[in-house]
Protein backbone atom coordinates (compact mmCIF):
# COMPACT_ATOMS: atom_id res chain seq x y z
CA UNK A 1 0.00 0.00 0.00
CA UNK A 2 1.24 3.59 -0.74
CA UNK A 3 2.04 5.64 2.05
CA UNK A 4 0.66 8.82 1.22
CA UNK A 5 1.97 11.08 3.88
CA UNK A 6 4.84 9.87 3.45
CA UNK A 7 4.70 10.39 -0.28
CA UNK A 8 3.45 14.09 0.04
CA UNK A 9 6.65 14.69 2.31
CA UNK A 10 8.70 13.83 -0.12
CA UNK A 11 6.74 15.76 -2.78
CA UNK A 12 6.63 18.68 -0.32
CA UNK A 13 10.75 18.58 0.21
CA UNK A 14 11.17 18.54 -3.79
CA UNK A 15 8.90 21.40 -4.13
CA UNK A 16 10.88 23.31 -1.56
CA UNK A 17 14.23 22.55 -2.83
CA UNK A 18 13.31 23.38 -6.01
CA UNK A 19 11.78 27.05 -4.68
CA UNK A 20 15.55 26.89 -2.50
CA UNK A 21 17.09 26.80 -6.10
CA UNK A 22 15.56 29.38 -7.71
CA UNK A 23 15.47 31.95 -5.06
CA UNK A 24 19.22 31.52 -4.83
CA UNK A 25 19.62 31.86 -8.50
CA UNK A 26 17.46 35.26 -7.94
CA UNK A 27 19.91 36.59 -5.61
CA UNK A 28 18.29 34.99 -2.30
CA UNK A 29 22.22 34.44 -0.88
CA UNK A 30 21.58 34.09 2.82
CA UNK A 31 19.73 31.03 4.83
CA UNK A 32 17.76 33.82 6.25
CA UNK A 33 16.52 35.14 3.34
CA UNK A 34 15.50 31.97 2.57
CA UNK A 35 13.80 31.05 5.47
CA UNK A 36 12.07 34.53 5.05
CA UNK A 37 10.99 34.09 1.45
CA UNK A 38 9.57 30.48 1.97
CA UNK A 39 8.14 30.41 5.59
CA UNK A 40 10.00 27.62 6.62
CA UNK A 41 12.26 26.99 9.71
CA UNK A 42 15.49 27.69 9.80
CA UNK A 43 16.34 24.38 10.54
CA UNK A 44 14.19 23.07 7.65
CA UNK A 45 16.35 25.28 5.23
CA UNK A 46 19.69 24.45 6.35
CA UNK A 47 18.39 20.65 5.40
CA UNK A 48 18.03 21.80 2.21
CA UNK A 49 21.35 23.58 2.10
CA UNK A 50 23.10 20.55 3.35
CA UNK A 51 21.66 18.23 1.04
CA UNK A 52 22.31 20.70 -1.92
CA UNK A 53 25.87 21.50 -1.07
CA UNK A 54 26.58 17.88 -0.84
CA UNK A 55 25.27 17.07 -4.12
CA UNK A 56 28.20 20.14 -5.45
CA UNK A 57 24.66 22.15 -6.53
CA UNK A 58 25.41 25.09 -4.35
CA UNK A 59 28.28 26.43 -2.33
CA UNK A 60 29.12 29.07 0.61
CA UNK A 61 31.05 32.42 -0.48
CA UNK A 62 32.87 34.39 2.29
CA UNK A 63 33.14 33.98 5.81
CA UNK A 64 30.94 33.44 8.27
CA UNK A 65 31.01 35.92 10.79
CA UNK A 66 30.08 33.50 13.81
CA UNK A 67 30.15 29.93 14.37
CA UNK A 68 27.11 30.14 16.42
CA UNK A 69 23.89 32.11 16.80
CA UNK A 70 22.24 33.83 14.14
CA UNK A 71 25.74 34.82 12.55
CA UNK A 72 25.96 31.57 10.73
CA UNK A 73 22.73 32.01 8.75
CA UNK A 74 24.75 35.02 6.58
CA UNK A 75 27.20 33.11 4.81
CA UNK A 76 26.09 33.41 1.31
CA UNK A 77 24.79 30.65 -1.40
CA UNK A 78 25.51 30.79 -4.82
CA UNK A 79 24.44 28.24 -7.32
CA UNK A 80 27.80 26.05 -8.25
CA UNK A 81 28.20 27.15 -12.19
CA UNK A 82 29.68 23.94 -12.80
CA UNK A 83 27.36 21.83 -10.66
CA UNK A 84 24.89 21.03 -13.66
CA UNK A 85 24.82 21.72 -17.34
CA UNK A 86 22.21 21.97 -19.08
CA UNK A 87 21.92 21.04 -23.32
CA UNK A 88 19.43 23.09 -26.05
CA UNK A 89 18.88 21.80 -29.67
CA UNK A 90 17.73 24.64 -32.25
CA UNK A 91 15.90 23.65 -35.26
CA UNK A 92 14.91 26.41 -37.48
CA UNK A 93 15.35 28.05 -40.60
CA UNK A 94 17.62 30.47 -39.84
CA UNK A 95 19.22 28.05 -36.74
CA UNK A 96 20.52 24.00 -36.28
CA UNK A 97 22.49 24.90 -33.18
CA UNK A 98 23.53 23.08 -29.93
CA UNK A 99 23.90 25.00 -26.95
CA UNK A 100 25.22 23.73 -23.48
CA UNK A 101 24.52 25.92 -20.47
CA UNK A 102 26.12 25.78 -16.81
CA UNK A 103 23.88 26.08 -13.64
CA UNK A 104 24.71 29.92 -13.54
CA UNK A 105 23.22 30.28 -17.03
CA UNK A 106 26.23 30.75 -18.65
CA UNK A 107 26.61 29.30 -21.85
CA UNK A 108 29.49 27.01 -21.67
CA UNK A 109 30.04 26.18 -25.50
CA UNK A 110 28.19 25.93 -28.62
CA UNK A 111 28.41 24.27 -31.85
CA UNK A 112 25.97 24.50 -35.40
CA UNK A 113 25.08 21.46 -36.71
CA UNK A 114 24.15 20.31 -39.99
CA UNK A 115 21.97 17.89 -41.64
CA UNK A 116 20.95 17.91 -45.61
CA UNK A 117 17.76 16.50 -44.82
CA UNK A 118 15.77 18.00 -42.41
CA UNK A 119 12.55 16.69 -43.78
CA UNK A 120 13.71 13.55 -41.88
CA UNK A 121 13.09 13.40 -38.56
CA UNK A 122 15.52 10.77 -37.77
CA UNK A 123 18.34 12.13 -39.58
CA UNK A 124 17.99 15.68 -37.72
CA UNK A 125 18.29 13.71 -34.46
CA UNK A 126 21.12 11.47 -35.56
CA UNK A 127 22.79 15.06 -36.74
CA UNK A 128 22.01 16.45 -33.02
CA UNK A 129 23.09 13.38 -31.22
CA UNK A 130 26.55 12.75 -33.52
CA UNK A 131 26.97 16.61 -33.19
CA UNK A 132 26.27 16.72 -28.98
CA UNK A 133 28.60 13.53 -28.64
CA UNK A 134 31.83 15.79 -30.48
CA UNK A 135 30.44 19.35 -28.44
CA UNK A 136 30.77 17.31 -24.47
CA UNK A 137 33.83 15.32 -26.06
CA UNK A 138 35.26 18.41 -27.24
CA UNK A 139 35.00 20.17 -24.03
CA UNK A 140 35.25 17.43 -21.55
CA UNK A 141 31.67 18.13 -19.95
CA UNK A 142 30.86 15.79 -17.14
CA UNK A 143 27.91 13.85 -18.73
CA UNK A 144 26.72 12.78 -15.63
CA UNK A 145 26.21 16.29 -14.40
CA UNK A 146 24.32 16.92 -17.09
CA UNK A 147 20.45 17.00 -16.19
CA UNK A 148 18.53 17.20 -19.12
CA UNK A 149 18.32 18.44 -22.90
CA UNK A 150 15.67 21.24 -24.31
CA UNK A 151 15.11 21.39 -28.02
CA UNK A 152 13.17 24.38 -30.12
CA UNK A 153 11.31 23.22 -33.33
CA UNK A 154 9.58 25.83 -35.39
CA UNK A 155 6.43 24.72 -35.64
CA UNK A 156 2.98 22.90 -33.36
CA UNK A 157 4.32 21.49 -30.35
CA UNK A 158 2.50 19.38 -28.23
CA UNK A 159 5.11 20.09 -25.28
CA UNK A 160 3.42 17.81 -22.81
CA UNK A 161 3.58 14.91 -25.20
CA UNK A 162 6.99 15.68 -26.56
CA UNK A 163 5.26 15.72 -30.32
CA UNK A 164 6.15 18.25 -33.00
CA UNK A 165 2.50 17.70 -34.37
CA UNK A 166 3.18 20.11 -37.34
CA UNK A 167 6.25 21.86 -38.72
CA UNK A 168 5.23 23.00 -42.09
CA UNK A 169 9.30 24.04 -43.24
CA UNK A 170 10.39 20.36 -42.01
CA UNK A 171 7.64 19.02 -43.48
CA UNK A 172 7.01 16.66 -39.79
CA UNK A 173 3.52 15.46 -38.88
CA UNK A 174 3.00 13.85 -35.43
CA UNK A 175 7.48 13.50 -34.76
CA UNK A 176 7.34 12.03 -31.25
CA UNK A 177 10.88 14.62 -31.10
CA UNK A 178 11.17 14.11 -27.65
CA UNK A 179 11.52 10.16 -27.28
CA UNK A 180 13.29 10.01 -30.79
CA UNK A 181 16.21 12.33 -29.31
CA UNK A 182 16.03 10.61 -26.02
CA UNK A 183 16.56 7.37 -27.41
CA UNK A 184 19.70 8.97 -29.32
CA UNK A 185 21.00 11.18 -26.26
CA UNK A 186 19.93 9.32 -23.41
CA UNK A 187 18.97 12.61 -22.16
CA UNK A 188 16.19 13.48 -20.42
CA UNK A 189 14.07 15.80 -22.70
CA UNK A 190 11.71 18.39 -22.96
CA UNK A 191 10.92 20.30 -26.27
CA UNK A 192 8.97 23.71 -26.99
CA UNK A 193 7.57 25.85 -29.64
CA UNK A 194 10.77 28.35 -30.74
CA UNK A 195 8.75 31.49 -29.79
CA UNK A 196 7.57 30.76 -26.71
CA UNK A 197 10.72 29.28 -25.57
CA UNK A 198 12.20 32.92 -26.50
CA UNK A 199 8.86 34.40 -24.82
CA UNK A 200 9.67 32.13 -21.23
CA UNK A 201 13.35 33.01 -22.09
CA UNK A 202 12.61 36.64 -22.22
CA UNK A 203 10.22 36.59 -19.03
CA UNK A 204 13.11 35.14 -17.20
CA UNK A 205 16.15 36.87 -18.17
CA UNK A 206 15.31 39.39 -21.14
CA UNK A 207 13.60 42.38 -21.57
CA UNK A 208 10.44 41.01 -20.70
CA UNK A 209 12.02 40.22 -17.60
CA UNK A 210 9.31 42.13 -14.52
CA UNK A 211 6.47 42.23 -17.03
CA UNK A 212 2.94 40.85 -16.43
CA UNK A 213 2.40 39.46 -19.69
CA UNK A 214 4.04 39.28 -22.86
CA UNK A 215 3.15 39.32 -26.61
CA UNK A 216 5.92 38.10 -28.61
CA UNK A 217 6.02 39.37 -32.37
CA UNK A 218 8.18 37.75 -34.86
CA UNK A 219 8.97 38.66 -38.37
CA UNK A 220 10.78 36.34 -39.80
CA UNK A 221 10.80 34.39 -43.17
CA UNK A 222 6.98 34.44 -42.02
CA UNK A 223 5.20 36.55 -39.17
CA UNK A 224 4.64 34.86 -35.72
CA UNK A 225 3.44 35.31 -32.12
CA UNK A 226 3.44 34.30 -28.50
CA UNK A 227 1.83 35.55 -25.38
CA UNK A 228 2.94 34.28 -22.15
CA UNK A 229 1.22 35.32 -19.04
CA UNK A 230 3.58 35.50 -16.11
CA UNK A 231 6.15 33.15 -18.17
CA UNK A 232 3.78 30.41 -19.04
CA UNK A 233 2.96 30.54 -22.60
CA UNK A 234 -0.57 30.14 -23.79
CA UNK A 235 -0.52 27.11 -26.13
CA UNK A 236 -3.79 26.97 -27.24
CA UNK A 237 -6.45 23.44 -27.48
CA UNK A 238 -4.44 22.19 -29.95
CA UNK A 239 -1.24 24.14 -29.84
CA UNK A 240 -1.81 26.44 -32.79
CA UNK A 241 -2.15 29.64 -30.85
CA UNK A 242 0.23 32.38 -32.24
CA UNK A 243 -0.17 32.04 -35.85
CA UNK A 244 -0.63 35.87 -36.41
CA UNK A 245 0.65 35.50 -39.68
CA UNK A 246 -2.68 34.00 -41.21
CA UNK A 247 -4.47 36.75 -39.39
CA UNK A 248 -6.37 38.23 -42.13
CA UNK A 249 -5.96 41.75 -44.12
CA UNK A 250 -6.46 42.60 -46.93
CA UNK A 251 -6.41 40.46 -50.58
CA UNK A 252 -2.63 40.83 -52.56
CA UNK A 253 -0.83 39.74 -55.18
CA UNK A 254 1.02 36.94 -53.05
CA UNK A 255 -0.81 33.64 -51.77
CA UNK A 256 0.70 32.32 -48.31
CA UNK A 257 1.42 28.85 -47.19
CA UNK A 258 -1.71 28.51 -46.23
CA UNK A 259 -3.31 29.39 -49.68
CA UNK A 260 -5.14 32.69 -49.17
CA UNK A 261 -4.20 35.90 -50.45
CA UNK A 262 -5.14 38.02 -47.60
CA UNK A 263 -2.92 37.15 -44.38
CA UNK A 264 -0.81 39.22 -42.83
CA UNK A 265 2.24 37.03 -44.34
CA UNK A 266 1.84 38.42 -47.30
CA UNK A 267 2.40 41.73 -46.36
CA UNK A 268 4.72 41.96 -43.70
CA UNK A 269 6.73 38.70 -43.90
CA UNK A 270 9.95 38.26 -45.05
CA UNK A 271 9.08 36.24 -47.54
CA UNK A 272 7.00 38.84 -49.05
CA UNK A 273 9.76 41.18 -49.12
CA UNK A 274 11.74 38.84 -50.97
CA UNK A 275 8.62 37.63 -53.00
CA UNK A 276 8.17 41.09 -53.77
CA UNK A 277 12.13 42.43 -54.85
CA UNK A 278 12.12 39.79 -56.82
CA UNK A 279 14.41 37.63 -54.82
CA UNK A 280 13.24 34.64 -54.92
CA UNK A 281 10.79 32.92 -57.81
CA UNK A 282 7.09 32.44 -57.50
CA UNK A 283 4.46 34.38 -55.69
CA UNK A 284 3.33 31.49 -53.84
CA UNK A 285 4.90 30.83 -50.52
CA UNK A 286 6.17 26.61 -50.86
CA UNK A 287 6.74 25.34 -47.24
CA UNK A 288 9.51 23.14 -48.57
CA UNK A 289 11.87 26.25 -49.92
CA UNK A 290 11.82 27.68 -46.61
CA UNK A 291 15.34 27.03 -46.22
CA UNK A 292 16.29 28.99 -49.61
CA UNK A 293 13.71 31.70 -47.73
CA UNK A 294 15.99 31.97 -44.86
CA UNK A 295 19.20 31.88 -46.97
CA UNK A 296 18.01 34.19 -49.03
CA UNK A 297 16.52 36.74 -46.85
CA UNK A 298 19.81 36.71 -44.22
CA UNK A 299 21.34 38.04 -47.30
CA UNK A 300 19.20 40.66 -48.08
CA UNK A 301 19.29 41.51 -44.87
CA UNK A 302 23.41 41.79 -45.05
CA UNK A 303 23.35 44.02 -48.10
CA UNK A 304 23.06 47.61 -48.02
CA UNK A 305 19.51 47.94 -49.47
CA UNK A 306 17.98 49.79 -52.43
CA UNK A 307 15.66 52.40 -51.69
CA UNK A 308 12.49 50.46 -53.02
CA UNK A 309 13.71 46.78 -50.91
CA UNK A 310 13.78 49.43 -48.08
CA UNK A 311 10.79 51.00 -48.27
CA UNK A 312 9.24 47.18 -48.66
CA UNK A 313 11.06 46.52 -45.50
CA UNK A 314 9.57 49.38 -43.74
CA UNK A 315 5.98 48.65 -45.02
CA UNK A 316 6.86 44.84 -43.80
CA UNK A 317 7.19 46.68 -39.98
CA UNK A 318 4.88 48.52 -40.16
CA UNK A 319 1.45 45.96 -40.90
CA UNK A 320 3.64 44.03 -38.32
CA UNK A 321 2.80 46.69 -35.96
CA UNK A 322 -0.72 47.47 -37.07
CA UNK A 323 -1.61 43.38 -36.37
CA UNK A 324 0.53 43.35 -33.26
CA UNK A 325 -1.73 46.66 -32.25
CA UNK A 326 -5.22 44.42 -33.03
CA UNK A 327 -3.99 41.35 -31.03
CA UNK A 328 -3.11 43.77 -27.96
CA UNK A 329 -6.78 44.42 -27.71
CA UNK A 330 -7.64 40.51 -27.82
CA UNK A 331 -4.63 40.05 -25.03
CA UNK A 332 -3.73 42.91 -23.06
CA UNK A 333 -0.15 42.40 -22.77
CA UNK A 334 2.41 45.03 -20.71
CA UNK A 335 4.93 44.14 -23.01
CA UNK A 336 5.44 43.73 -26.83
CA UNK A 337 8.69 42.19 -27.92
CA UNK A 338 9.49 42.31 -31.54
CA UNK A 339 11.87 39.42 -32.60
CA UNK A 340 12.84 37.42 -35.70
CA UNK A 341 15.50 37.96 -38.78
CA UNK A 342 13.91 40.99 -40.00
CA UNK A 343 14.34 42.92 -36.70
CA UNK A 344 17.86 43.83 -37.59
CA UNK A 345 17.11 46.14 -40.36
CA UNK A 346 16.76 49.72 -38.93
CA UNK A 347 14.22 50.10 -42.13
CA UNK A 348 11.83 47.01 -40.72
CA UNK A 349 12.29 48.36 -37.22
CA UNK A 350 11.44 51.73 -38.17
CA UNK A 351 8.82 50.95 -40.02
CA UNK A 352 7.18 49.34 -37.09
CA UNK A 353 8.23 52.07 -34.53
CA UNK A 354 6.60 54.47 -36.66
CA UNK A 355 3.72 52.62 -36.82
CA UNK A 356 3.44 51.16 -33.36
CA UNK A 357 3.90 55.18 -31.99
CA UNK A 358 0.81 56.21 -34.23
CA UNK A 359 -1.43 52.96 -32.70
CA UNK A 360 -4.21 53.83 -30.67
CA UNK A 361 -5.77 50.86 -29.44
CA UNK A 362 -9.31 52.35 -30.25
CA UNK A 363 -8.64 54.16 -26.95
CA UNK A 364 -9.77 51.40 -25.19
CA UNK A 365 -6.76 49.64 -24.17
CA UNK A 366 -3.81 50.38 -22.16
CA UNK A 367 -1.06 50.44 -24.67
CA UNK A 368 2.12 48.62 -23.75
CA UNK A 369 5.66 49.22 -23.46
CA UNK A 370 7.51 47.94 -27.29
CA UNK A 371 11.09 46.37 -27.68
CA UNK A 372 12.66 45.05 -30.87
CA UNK A 373 15.36 42.53 -29.47
CA UNK A 374 17.51 42.08 -32.22
CA UNK A 375 19.50 39.24 -30.26
CA UNK A 376 17.12 36.62 -28.58
CA UNK A 377 19.19 34.52 -26.45
CA UNK A 378 20.38 31.22 -28.35
CA UNK A 379 20.40 29.68 -25.26
CA UNK A 380 16.44 29.63 -25.27
CA UNK A 381 16.39 26.00 -25.38
CA UNK A 382 18.97 24.79 -22.67
CA UNK A 383 16.93 27.33 -20.31
CA UNK A 384 13.70 24.70 -20.92
CA UNK A 385 15.64 21.52 -19.91
CA UNK A 386 17.11 24.18 -16.86
CA UNK A 387 13.44 25.15 -16.01
CA UNK A 388 11.90 21.86 -16.39
CA UNK A 389 14.86 19.30 -14.81
CA UNK A 390 16.86 22.13 -12.36
CA UNK A 391 14.10 24.59 -10.82
CA UNK A 392 11.98 21.73 -10.66
CA UNK A 393 10.57 18.89 -8.01
CA UNK A 394 11.82 16.52 -10.68
CA UNK A 395 15.25 17.08 -9.73
CA UNK A 396 16.50 13.85 -8.21
CA UNK A 397 19.59 14.23 -6.14
CA UNK A 398 20.58 10.58 -5.32
CA UNK A 399 22.05 10.64 -9.00
CA UNK A 400 24.56 13.24 -7.59
CA UNK A 401 25.19 10.98 -4.66
CA UNK A 402 25.44 7.64 -6.92
CA UNK A 403 28.21 9.20 -8.65
CA UNK A 404 30.30 9.83 -5.43
CA UNK A 405 29.96 6.95 -4.46
CA UNK A 406 31.38 5.79 -7.75
CA UNK A 407 34.44 7.81 -7.73
CA UNK A 408 35.01 6.96 -4.31
CA UNK A 409 35.39 3.41 -4.88
CA UNK A 410 37.46 4.42 -7.48
ZN1 LIG B 1 -1.91 32.20 -44.36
Amino acid sequence: MVNMSAMSTQTLRKYHRSVVLRLIADGATTRTDLAQAIGLSSMGITRIVNELMAADLIVTRGKRTNDKGPGRHSAKLEIRPDGAFFIGATVSAFTTELVCLNAAGDIQCRMPFSCEDVSDADAVVEAIATALKQLLMAEGIDQSRILGMGATVAGIVDQANGLVTRAGYLGWENVPFAAKLEQATGFDIVIENLANAINMFSHRFGLANGYHSTLLVSGGTTCGSSFAQAGEPLRGHTFEAGQLGHTRVASGDLVCSCGRDDCLNTIASGWSVLARSNRIKGRTFQGAHTNQYAVALTELLAEDPSEVVSGWLRDAGKNLADATAEACLLLNPDMVLVVGAMAVSPDFAEGFRVAWADARLGDVSTKPNCEIDTAPDVAAAAHLAMDEFFFSPKLTLSRFSRADARSRLG
